[in-house]
Protein backbone atom coordinates (compact mmCIF):
# COMPACT_ATOMS: atom_id res chain seq x y z
CA UNK A 1 0.00 0.00 0.00
CA UNK A 2 1.64 3.52 -0.77
CA UNK A 3 -0.62 6.65 0.28
CA UNK A 4 0.73 9.96 -0.43
CA UNK A 5 -1.20 13.05 1.55
CA UNK A 6 1.12 15.95 1.22
CA UNK A 7 0.00 17.60 4.69
CA UNK A 8 0.52 14.31 6.40
CA UNK A 9 4.10 14.23 7.93
CA UNK A 10 6.47 11.54 7.22
CA UNK A 11 7.84 9.88 10.40
CA UNK A 12 11.45 10.08 11.42
CA UNK A 13 13.94 7.42 12.26
CA UNK A 14 15.34 8.45 15.66
CA UNK A 15 18.96 7.98 15.34
CA UNK A 16 21.94 9.17 17.56
CA UNK A 17 19.55 11.52 19.43
CA UNK A 18 17.89 13.54 16.62
CA UNK A 19 14.59 12.62 14.23
CA UNK A 20 16.18 11.98 11.39
CA UNK A 21 14.45 11.38 7.74
CA UNK A 22 14.69 7.57 6.38
CA UNK A 23 16.14 6.93 2.75
CA UNK A 24 13.24 5.35 2.28
CA UNK A 25 11.70 4.97 -1.00
CA UNK A 26 8.31 3.65 0.10
CA UNK A 27 5.77 4.70 3.37
CA UNK A 28 2.62 3.28 4.90
CA UNK A 29 -0.24 5.22 6.23
CA UNK A 30 -0.58 5.15 9.92
CA UNK A 31 -4.59 5.42 10.59
CA UNK A 32 -6.33 5.59 13.43
CA UNK A 33 -8.62 2.48 14.26
CA UNK A 34 -10.81 4.50 16.19
CA UNK A 35 -12.41 6.82 13.59
CA UNK A 36 -10.33 6.00 10.18
CA UNK A 37 -8.04 9.22 10.43
CA UNK A 38 -5.12 9.07 8.27
CA UNK A 39 -2.29 10.07 11.50
CA UNK A 40 0.89 10.17 9.41
CA UNK A 41 3.20 7.94 7.21
CA UNK A 42 5.57 5.76 8.49
CA UNK A 43 8.79 5.39 6.16
CA UNK A 44 9.86 1.75 4.86
CA UNK A 45 13.29 2.27 6.01
CA UNK A 46 16.71 0.77 4.35
CA UNK A 47 19.42 -1.29 5.25
CA UNK A 48 21.17 1.87 5.26
CA UNK A 49 19.29 3.71 7.45
CA UNK A 50 19.60 0.35 9.95
CA UNK A 51 23.37 0.49 9.21
CA UNK A 52 23.50 4.45 10.66
CA UNK A 53 21.61 3.46 13.47
CA UNK A 54 23.72 0.45 14.68
CA UNK A 55 27.31 2.89 14.11
CA UNK A 56 25.52 5.59 16.16
CA UNK A 57 24.94 2.47 19.04
CA UNK A 58 28.23 1.06 18.39
CA UNK A 59 30.19 4.64 19.10
CA UNK A 60 28.75 5.12 22.46
CA UNK A 61 28.25 1.20 23.60
CA UNK A 62 31.92 1.79 25.35
CA UNK A 63 31.16 4.61 27.39
CA UNK A 64 28.04 3.99 28.34
CA UNK A 65 28.42 0.39 29.38
CA UNK A 66 31.49 1.57 31.26
CA UNK A 67 29.34 3.79 32.68
CA UNK A 68 28.16 2.43 36.53
CA UNK A 69 25.07 1.01 36.43
CA UNK A 70 24.07 3.30 39.72
CA UNK A 71 24.55 5.92 37.64
CA UNK A 72 22.70 4.40 34.27
CA UNK A 73 19.79 3.63 36.05
CA UNK A 74 19.50 7.73 37.31
CA UNK A 75 18.38 8.04 33.85
CA UNK A 76 15.30 5.39 34.45
CA UNK A 77 14.50 7.16 37.81
CA UNK A 78 14.23 10.60 35.47
CA UNK A 79 12.38 8.87 32.43
CA UNK A 80 9.63 7.16 35.26
CA UNK A 81 9.15 11.35 36.42
CA UNK A 82 8.53 11.85 33.09
CA UNK A 83 5.98 9.22 32.10
CA UNK A 84 3.84 10.16 35.16
CA UNK A 85 4.32 14.00 33.85
CA UNK A 86 3.46 13.51 30.43
CA UNK A 87 1.05 9.62 31.63
CA UNK A 88 -2.23 11.61 30.07
CA UNK A 89 -0.56 12.59 26.55
CA UNK A 90 1.12 9.49 26.28
CA UNK A 91 -2.20 7.53 27.37
CA UNK A 92 -4.15 9.82 24.01
CA UNK A 93 -1.28 8.93 21.55
CA UNK A 94 -1.42 4.92 22.61
CA UNK A 95 -5.26 5.13 22.46
CA UNK A 96 -5.51 7.15 18.75
CA UNK A 97 -3.35 5.17 17.27
CA UNK A 98 -3.52 1.59 18.65
CA UNK A 99 -7.45 1.79 19.46
CA UNK A 100 -7.69 1.41 22.89
CA UNK A 101 -9.95 3.11 25.18
CA UNK A 102 -8.38 5.67 27.11
CA UNK A 103 -8.75 4.39 30.20
CA UNK A 104 -6.68 1.05 28.25
CA UNK A 105 -4.10 3.75 27.03
CA UNK A 106 -3.19 4.94 30.87
CA UNK A 107 -3.25 1.67 32.34
CA UNK A 108 -0.30 0.68 29.29
CA UNK A 109 1.11 4.04 30.51
CA UNK A 110 1.27 2.68 34.24
CA UNK A 111 2.39 -0.69 33.06
CA UNK A 112 5.40 1.08 31.75
CA UNK A 113 6.24 2.93 34.78
CA UNK A 114 5.96 -0.61 36.56
CA UNK A 115 8.50 -1.74 34.54
CA UNK A 116 10.41 1.52 34.53
CA UNK A 117 10.97 0.78 38.26
CA UNK A 118 12.13 -2.61 38.17
CA UNK A 119 15.11 -1.39 35.93
CA UNK A 120 15.54 1.32 38.82
CA UNK A 121 16.16 -1.72 40.58
CA UNK A 122 18.91 -3.65 38.59
CA UNK A 123 21.76 -3.03 40.50
CA UNK A 124 20.80 -4.60 43.81
CA UNK A 125 19.75 -7.46 41.23
CA UNK A 126 23.23 -8.29 39.33
CA UNK A 127 25.75 -8.04 41.98
CA UNK A 128 28.25 -10.53 41.05
CA UNK A 129 30.12 -13.29 42.97
CA UNK A 130 33.11 -13.61 44.30
CA UNK A 131 34.84 -16.79 46.04
CA UNK A 132 38.40 -18.05 46.96
CA UNK A 133 38.70 -21.13 45.23
CA UNK A 134 42.11 -21.66 46.29
CA UNK A 135 44.44 -19.96 48.84
CA UNK A 136 45.07 -16.63 47.48
CA UNK A 137 43.07 -17.28 44.62
CA UNK A 138 39.53 -16.29 43.76
CA UNK A 139 36.87 -16.58 40.84
CA UNK A 140 34.49 -13.60 40.35
CA UNK A 141 31.36 -13.48 38.14
CA UNK A 142 30.22 -10.11 36.70
CA UNK A 143 27.10 -9.50 34.66
CA UNK A 144 28.38 -7.75 31.22
CA UNK A 145 26.19 -6.12 28.71
CA UNK A 146 26.34 -7.61 25.34
CA UNK A 147 26.76 -4.64 22.90
CA UNK A 148 24.40 -3.77 20.05
CA UNK A 149 20.98 -5.30 20.64
CA UNK A 150 17.19 -4.79 18.85
CA UNK A 151 13.75 -4.94 19.70
CA UNK A 152 11.22 -5.87 17.55
CA UNK A 153 7.90 -5.07 18.64
CA UNK A 154 4.16 -5.45 17.18
CA UNK A 155 1.30 -3.47 17.46
CA UNK A 156 -1.38 -3.98 20.40
CA UNK A 157 0.60 -2.41 22.86
CA UNK A 158 2.77 0.59 21.30
CA UNK A 159 3.74 1.66 24.36
CA UNK A 160 3.93 -1.22 27.04
CA UNK A 161 6.00 -4.03 24.92
CA UNK A 162 8.46 -1.74 24.28
CA UNK A 163 9.13 -0.87 27.64
CA UNK A 164 9.29 -4.76 28.40
CA UNK A 165 12.77 -4.09 26.38
CA UNK A 166 13.86 -0.33 26.39
CA UNK A 167 14.78 0.18 30.45
CA UNK A 168 16.21 -3.38 31.10
CA UNK A 169 18.41 -3.87 28.09
CA UNK A 170 19.98 0.07 28.64
CA UNK A 171 20.07 -0.09 31.96
CA UNK A 172 22.14 -3.03 31.73
CA UNK A 173 24.49 -1.03 29.90
CA UNK A 174 23.46 -2.31 25.93
CA UNK A 175 22.42 0.15 23.43
CA UNK A 176 19.23 -0.29 21.33
CA UNK A 177 17.77 -0.51 18.37
CA UNK A 178 14.18 -0.60 17.86
CA UNK A 179 11.63 -1.04 15.43
CA UNK A 180 8.20 -0.38 15.87
CA UNK A 181 5.35 -1.82 14.51
CA UNK A 182 4.85 0.16 11.02
CA UNK A 183 0.95 0.41 12.46
CA UNK A 184 1.26 2.56 15.78
CA UNK A 185 4.94 3.92 15.47
CA UNK A 186 3.99 7.43 17.09
CA UNK A 187 4.15 6.43 20.88
CA UNK A 188 7.53 5.51 20.26
CA UNK A 189 8.46 8.52 18.42
CA UNK A 190 7.48 10.49 22.22
CA UNK A 191 8.76 7.77 24.12
CA UNK A 192 11.96 8.51 22.35
CA UNK A 193 12.05 12.17 23.45
CA UNK A 194 11.30 11.19 27.23
CA UNK A 195 14.75 9.37 27.57
CA UNK A 196 16.66 11.98 25.67
CA UNK A 197 14.99 14.52 28.18
CA UNK A 198 15.92 12.12 30.64
CA UNK A 199 19.49 12.71 29.86
CA UNK A 200 19.77 9.25 28.21
CA UNK A 201 23.60 10.03 25.77
CA UNK A 202 22.65 10.24 22.06
CA UNK A 203 23.04 7.11 20.05
CA UNK A 204 22.22 4.65 23.42
CA UNK A 205 18.13 4.40 21.93
CA UNK A 206 17.37 4.34 18.56
CA UNK A 207 14.27 3.74 16.38
CA UNK A 208 14.29 2.49 13.08
CA UNK A 209 10.77 2.17 11.33
CA UNK A 210 9.64 0.02 8.29
CA UNK A 211 8.20 -3.62 7.53
CA UNK A 212 9.12 -6.76 7.51
CA UNK A 213 12.35 -5.77 5.00
CA UNK A 214 13.69 -4.15 8.07
CA UNK A 215 13.00 -7.43 10.16
CA UNK A 216 15.25 -8.76 7.93
CA UNK A 217 17.97 -6.68 8.01
CA UNK A 218 18.07 -6.62 11.74
CA UNK A 219 18.65 -10.27 11.74
CA UNK A 220 21.69 -10.10 9.30
CA UNK A 221 23.21 -7.45 10.44
CA UNK A 222 26.71 -8.38 12.26
CA UNK A 223 26.76 -5.36 14.10
CA UNK A 224 23.81 -6.59 16.28
CA UNK A 225 24.24 -8.84 19.12
CA UNK A 226 21.21 -10.19 20.19
CA UNK A 227 17.49 -10.12 18.67
CA UNK A 228 14.36 -9.88 21.07
CA UNK A 229 10.82 -10.58 19.12
CA UNK A 230 7.26 -9.78 20.02
CA UNK A 231 4.50 -10.57 17.49
CA UNK A 232 2.49 -13.70 16.20
CA UNK A 233 3.89 -16.90 15.99
CA UNK A 234 4.54 -17.13 12.49
CA UNK A 235 6.73 -14.03 12.35
CA UNK A 236 8.71 -15.03 15.54
CA UNK A 237 9.13 -18.26 14.03
CA UNK A 238 11.08 -16.36 11.42
CA UNK A 239 12.70 -13.78 12.84
CA UNK A 240 14.39 -17.01 15.56
CA UNK A 241 15.40 -18.94 12.72
CA UNK A 242 16.82 -16.12 11.06
CA UNK A 243 18.46 -14.25 13.70
CA UNK A 244 20.16 -17.77 14.79
CA UNK A 245 21.31 -18.55 11.73
CA UNK A 246 23.10 -15.54 11.73
CA UNK A 247 24.76 -16.55 15.30
CA UNK A 248 22.98 -13.88 17.24
CA UNK A 249 21.04 -14.43 20.84
CA UNK A 250 17.42 -14.25 20.34
CA UNK A 251 14.12 -14.25 21.94
CA UNK A 252 10.85 -14.71 19.91
CA UNK A 253 7.46 -14.56 21.67
CA UNK A 254 4.64 -15.21 19.84
CA UNK A 255 0.63 -15.50 19.56
CA UNK A 256 -1.65 -17.37 21.59
CA UNK A 257 -4.74 -18.73 22.45
CA UNK A 258 -5.27 -18.41 25.95
CA UNK A 259 -8.16 -20.88 27.56
CA UNK A 260 -10.35 -20.65 30.71
CA UNK A 261 -11.26 -24.05 32.68
CA UNK A 262 -14.79 -23.14 34.45
CA UNK A 263 -15.78 -25.39 36.85
CA UNK A 264 -19.40 -25.60 38.04
CA UNK A 265 -18.68 -24.40 41.53
CA UNK A 266 -16.32 -21.29 40.96
CA UNK A 267 -17.94 -18.01 42.20
CA UNK A 268 -20.68 -16.80 39.28
CA UNK A 269 -19.86 -12.95 39.43
CA UNK A 270 -16.16 -12.90 39.92
CA UNK A 271 -15.78 -15.54 37.33
CA UNK A 272 -18.38 -13.71 34.83
CA UNK A 273 -16.44 -10.35 35.68
CA UNK A 274 -13.18 -12.04 34.62
CA UNK A 275 -13.84 -14.04 31.57
CA UNK A 276 -15.63 -10.80 30.42
CA UNK A 277 -12.81 -8.22 30.91
CA UNK A 278 -10.51 -10.99 29.93
CA UNK A 279 -12.03 -11.52 26.12
CA UNK A 280 -12.86 -7.99 25.65
CA UNK A 281 -10.12 -5.81 27.31
CA UNK A 282 -8.09 -4.08 24.76
CA UNK A 283 -10.78 -5.64 22.25
CA UNK A 284 -9.08 -8.68 22.16
CA UNK A 285 -5.90 -8.00 21.03
CA UNK A 286 -3.67 -9.42 24.19
CA UNK A 287 -1.76 -12.52 23.40
CA UNK A 288 -3.05 -12.76 27.42
CA UNK A 289 -6.47 -12.59 26.19
CA UNK A 290 -8.82 -15.14 27.30
CA UNK A 291 -10.02 -16.93 24.13
CA UNK A 292 -11.53 -20.14 24.80
CA UNK A 293 -13.48 -21.47 27.70
CA UNK A 294 -13.88 -24.81 28.41
CA UNK A 295 -17.05 -25.30 30.57
CA UNK A 296 -16.55 -28.74 32.65
CA UNK A 297 -19.74 -29.98 33.92
CA UNK A 298 -23.16 -27.85 34.65
CA UNK A 299 -22.08 -23.82 34.00
CA UNK A 300 -24.85 -22.58 32.33
CA UNK A 301 -25.53 -20.40 35.44
CA UNK A 302 -22.13 -18.99 35.26
CA UNK A 303 -22.39 -18.63 31.02
CA UNK A 304 -25.91 -16.25 31.61
CA UNK A 305 -23.58 -14.37 33.96
CA UNK A 306 -21.02 -14.13 31.25
CA UNK A 307 -23.07 -13.01 29.11
CA UNK A 308 -24.74 -10.16 31.11
CA UNK A 309 -21.29 -9.07 31.69
CA UNK A 310 -20.82 -8.69 27.86
CA UNK A 311 -23.64 -6.81 27.25
CA UNK A 312 -22.69 -3.99 28.89
CA UNK A 313 -19.32 -4.05 27.15
CA UNK A 314 -20.33 -0.98 24.17
CA UNK A 315 -18.27 -0.41 21.43
CA UNK A 316 -16.67 3.38 21.49
CA UNK A 317 -17.76 3.72 25.09
CA UNK A 318 -15.78 0.96 27.64
CA UNK A 319 -14.32 -1.46 24.52
CA UNK A 320 -11.94 -0.10 21.63
CA UNK A 321 -11.21 -0.56 18.22
CA UNK A 322 -9.86 -3.51 16.08
CA UNK A 323 -6.52 -2.66 14.53
CA UNK A 324 -7.82 -2.73 11.01
CA UNK A 325 -10.66 -3.03 8.50
CA UNK A 326 -8.79 -6.50 7.54
CA UNK A 327 -8.71 -7.60 11.45
CA UNK A 328 -12.73 -6.82 11.73
CA UNK A 329 -13.23 -8.68 8.76
CA UNK A 330 -11.21 -11.36 10.11
CA UNK A 331 -12.41 -11.77 13.19
CA UNK A 332 -16.33 -11.95 12.10
CA UNK A 333 -15.47 -14.41 9.49
CA UNK A 334 -14.44 -16.98 12.13
CA UNK A 335 -17.63 -15.60 13.78
CA UNK A 336 -19.77 -16.31 10.84
CA UNK A 337 -17.97 -19.52 10.36
CA UNK A 338 -18.42 -21.24 13.45
CA UNK A 339 -22.32 -20.15 13.69
CA UNK A 340 -22.40 -22.11 10.35
CA UNK A 341 -21.27 -25.28 11.61
CA UNK A 342 -23.37 -25.54 14.65
CA UNK A 343 -22.19 -22.97 17.67
CA UNK A 344 -24.41 -20.83 19.13
CA UNK A 345 -23.48 -17.06 18.84
CA UNK A 346 -25.07 -15.77 22.15
CA UNK A 347 -23.61 -12.07 22.12
CA UNK A 348 -22.77 -11.38 18.66
CA UNK A 349 -20.37 -8.45 18.06
CA UNK A 350 -20.78 -8.30 14.51
CA UNK A 351 -21.25 -5.27 12.56
CA UNK A 352 -20.96 -2.73 15.30
CA UNK A 353 -21.23 0.54 14.33
CA UNK A 354 -20.21 3.74 16.62
CA UNK A 355 -22.43 6.81 15.88
CA UNK A 356 -19.70 9.49 14.88
CA UNK A 357 -17.25 7.00 14.04
CA UNK A 358 -18.04 5.31 11.19
CA UNK A 359 -14.99 4.54 9.64
CA UNK A 360 -13.51 3.00 13.25
CA UNK A 361 -13.13 -0.59 12.49
CA UNK A 362 -15.11 -1.72 15.75
CA UNK A 363 -16.16 -5.84 16.56
CA UNK A 364 -18.63 -5.76 19.71
CA UNK A 365 -18.20 -8.22 22.67
CA UNK A 366 -19.01 -11.50 21.54
CA UNK A 367 -19.78 -14.63 23.65
CA UNK A 368 -19.87 -18.16 21.47
CA UNK A 369 -21.41 -21.04 22.86
CA UNK A 370 -21.20 -24.84 21.99
CA UNK A 371 -18.30 -24.95 19.77
CA UNK A 372 -16.34 -27.86 18.96
CA UNK A 373 -12.53 -28.41 19.79
CA UNK A 374 -11.71 -29.20 16.33
CA UNK A 375 -13.22 -25.71 14.79
CA UNK A 376 -11.03 -22.96 13.68
CA UNK A 377 -12.36 -20.59 16.30
CA UNK A 378 -11.22 -22.61 18.79
CA UNK A 379 -7.89 -23.73 17.73
CA UNK A 380 -6.88 -20.54 16.14
CA UNK A 381 -5.55 -17.02 17.30
CA UNK A 382 -8.78 -14.80 16.69
CA UNK A 383 -6.97 -11.78 18.27
CA UNK A 384 -10.74 -10.02 18.71
CA UNK A 385 -13.54 -9.28 21.34
CA UNK A 386 -14.91 -13.45 21.16
CA UNK A 387 -15.44 -16.50 23.64
CA UNK A 388 -15.73 -19.52 22.24
CA UNK A 389 -17.35 -21.95 24.77
CA UNK A 390 -16.97 -25.44 24.96
CA UNK A 391 -18.40 -28.04 26.71
CA UNK A 392 -17.27 -30.94 28.77
CA UNK A 393 -17.66 -33.14 31.80
CA UNK A 394 -14.30 -33.61 33.24
CA UNK A 395 -11.25 -31.90 33.87
CA UNK A 396 -8.93 -34.26 32.43
CA UNK A 397 -11.29 -33.95 29.08
CA UNK A 398 -10.89 -30.01 29.52
CA UNK A 399 -7.04 -29.72 29.71
CA UNK A 400 -7.01 -32.25 27.26
CA UNK A 401 -7.94 -29.31 25.16
CA UNK A 402 -5.74 -27.08 26.75
CA UNK A 403 -2.84 -29.62 26.20
CA UNK A 404 -3.22 -29.92 22.49
CA UNK A 405 -3.02 -26.52 21.65
CA UNK A 406 0.02 -25.43 19.90
CA UNK A 407 0.47 -22.25 21.93
CA UNK A 408 1.20 -21.97 25.25
CA UNK A 409 1.19 -18.54 26.99
CA UNK A 410 -1.22 -18.68 29.71
CA UNK A 411 -4.51 -20.95 31.11
CA UNK A 412 -6.80 -20.36 33.64
CA UNK A 413 -9.12 -22.42 36.19
CA UNK A 414 -11.82 -20.88 37.89
CA UNK A 415 -13.01 -23.20 40.89
CA UNK A 416 -13.22 -22.88 44.93
CA UNK A 417 -11.78 -25.84 44.76
CA UNK A 418 -8.00 -25.99 45.66
CA UNK A 419 -7.36 -29.25 44.91
CA UNK A 420 -8.52 -28.85 41.01
CA UNK A 421 -7.08 -25.51 41.21
CA UNK A 422 -3.70 -27.51 42.24
CA UNK A 423 -4.38 -30.46 39.58
CA UNK A 424 -4.75 -27.43 36.89
CA UNK A 425 -1.84 -25.71 37.95
CA UNK A 426 0.64 -28.79 37.57
CA UNK A 427 -1.26 -30.30 34.10
CA UNK A 428 -2.15 -27.23 32.02
CA UNK A 429 0.73 -26.76 29.08
CA UNK A 430 1.60 -23.13 29.32
CA UNK A 431 3.86 -20.26 30.96
CA UNK A 432 1.39 -18.19 32.66
CA UNK A 433 -1.13 -19.80 35.12
CA UNK A 434 -4.09 -18.01 36.63
CA UNK A 435 -6.05 -19.29 39.51
CA UNK A 436 -9.31 -17.06 39.55
CA UNK A 437 -7.48 -14.33 37.38
CA UNK A 438 -8.71 -13.89 33.89
CA UNK A 439 -5.11 -12.54 32.43
CA UNK A 440 -2.54 -14.35 34.65
CA UNK A 441 0.28 -12.09 33.79
CA UNK A 442 3.23 -11.95 35.89
CA UNK A 443 4.03 -8.40 37.46
CA UNK A 444 7.61 -7.22 38.38
CA UNK A 445 9.94 -8.94 39.35
CA UNK A 446 8.60 -12.38 38.04
CA UNK A 447 9.47 -12.54 34.63
CA UNK A 448 6.77 -12.52 31.62
CA UNK A 449 7.13 -15.57 28.88
CA UNK A 450 5.48 -18.32 27.26
CA UNK A 451 5.55 -22.02 26.79
CA UNK A 452 5.45 -24.38 23.39
CA UNK A 453 4.93 -22.08 19.92
CA UNK A 454 4.20 -18.89 22.22
CA UNK A 455 8.01 -18.54 22.69
CA UNK A 456 10.89 -19.51 20.90
CA UNK A 457 14.16 -19.36 23.01
CA UNK A 458 15.77 -19.70 26.56
CA UNK A 459 14.45 -17.40 29.38
CA UNK A 460 11.73 -14.64 29.69
CA UNK A 461 11.44 -11.32 28.49
CA UNK A 462 11.15 -8.86 31.59
CA UNK A 463 11.68 -9.28 35.49
CA UNK A 464 14.70 -11.10 36.61
CA UNK A 465 14.65 -13.56 33.94
CA UNK A 466 15.63 -11.05 31.27
CA UNK A 467 19.25 -10.04 33.08
CA UNK A 468 20.20 -13.79 31.54
CA UNK A 469 19.28 -12.56 28.21
CA UNK A 470 20.75 -8.76 27.58
CA UNK A 471 23.90 -9.52 29.44
CA UNK A 472 26.61 -11.95 29.54
CA UNK A 473 28.97 -13.50 32.13
CA UNK A 474 32.36 -12.60 32.71
CA UNK A 475 34.23 -14.67 34.96
CA UNK A 476 37.42 -13.53 36.44
CA UNK A 477 40.34 -15.93 38.37
CA UNK A 478 42.57 -13.50 40.03
CA UNK A 479 46.17 -14.29 42.17
CA UNK A 480 47.90 -11.29 43.64
CA UNK A 481 49.80 -12.51 46.52
CA UNK A 482 53.27 -14.50 45.42
CA UNK A 483 52.43 -17.16 48.43
CA UNK A 484 49.45 -17.92 46.80
CA UNK A 485 50.39 -21.91 45.33
CA UNK A 486 50.15 -23.20 42.13
CA UNK A 487 48.07 -25.96 41.70
CA UNK A 488 46.64 -28.16 38.74
CA UNK A 489 43.62 -25.73 38.76
CA UNK A 490 45.04 -22.14 39.24
P1 LIG B 1 3.22 -9.41 13.65
O1 LIG B 1 3.93 -10.68 13.86
O2 LIG B 1 2.42 -9.24 12.42
O3 LIG B 1 4.26 -8.19 13.68
C1 LIG B 1 5.22 -8.06 14.70
C2 LIG B 1 6.45 -7.34 14.14
O4 LIG B 1 7.01 -8.11 13.09
C3 LIG B 1 6.10 -5.98 13.56
O5 LIG B 1 7.09 -5.06 13.94
C4 LIG B 1 6.08 -6.23 12.06
O6 LIG B 1 6.49 -5.12 11.31
C5 LIG B 1 7.07 -7.36 11.88
N1 LIG B 1 6.70 -8.27 10.78
C6 LIG B 1 5.46 -8.54 10.30
N2 LIG B 1 5.52 -9.47 9.32
C7 LIG B 1 6.83 -9.78 9.15
C8 LIG B 1 7.53 -10.68 8.30
N3 LIG B 1 6.91 -11.41 7.40
N4 LIG B 1 8.87 -10.75 8.42
C9 LIG B 1 9.52 -10.00 9.33
N5 LIG B 1 8.90 -9.14 10.18
C10 LIG B 1 7.58 -9.03 10.09
O7 LIG B 1 2.33 -9.16 14.95
P2 LIG B 1 1.28 -8.00 15.23
O8 LIG B 1 0.09 -8.24 14.36
O9 LIG B 1 1.94 -6.68 15.21
O10 LIG B 1 0.91 -8.30 16.75
C11 LIG B 1 -0.05 -9.22 17.15
C12 LIG B 1 0.57 -10.56 17.48
O11 LIG B 1 1.56 -10.39 18.49
C13 LIG B 1 -0.43 -11.54 18.05
O12 LIG B 1 -0.17 -12.81 17.51
C14 LIG B 1 -0.14 -11.54 19.53
O13 LIG B 1 -0.50 -12.70 20.24
C15 LIG B 1 1.33 -11.34 19.53
N6 LIG B 1 1.82 -10.82 20.79
C16 LIG B 1 2.48 -11.69 21.60
C17 LIG B 1 2.92 -11.27 22.83
C18 LIG B 1 3.62 -12.22 23.75
O14 LIG B 1 4.07 -11.78 24.78
N7 LIG B 1 3.73 -13.50 23.43
C19 LIG B 1 2.72 -9.94 23.23
C20 LIG B 1 2.06 -9.07 22.37
C21 LIG B 1 1.62 -9.53 21.14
Amino acid sequence: MHMVATETRVIGNFINGEFIPSTATRTLPVISPIDGTLLAEVPCSTAADLDNAVQAAAAVFPRWSRTPIKERVQVFFRYKTLLERDLQELAALVSRENGKTLGEGVAEVEKCIELTEFATSLPQLVTGEVLEVSRGVECRTEHVPLGVVASIVPFNFPAMVPNWTIPNALALGNCMIIKPSEKVPLSLTRIAALLKEAGLPDGVFNIVNGDSEIVQAICDHPGIEAVSFVGSTRVARLVYQRATQQLKRCLALGGAKNHLLVLPDAKPEMTAQNVAASMSGCAGQRCMAASAMVGVGPVDHIIEKICEEARKIIPGKNLGAVISPAAKERIERYITEAEAQGANVLVDGRNARVPGKENGTYVGPTVIDHVKPDMAIATEEIFGPVISIMRVDTIDAALAIENASPYGNAASVFTQNGAMARYVMEHASAGMIGVNVGVPVPREPFSFGGWNESKFGVGDITGKSSIEFWTQLKKTTVKWNPEAGINWMS
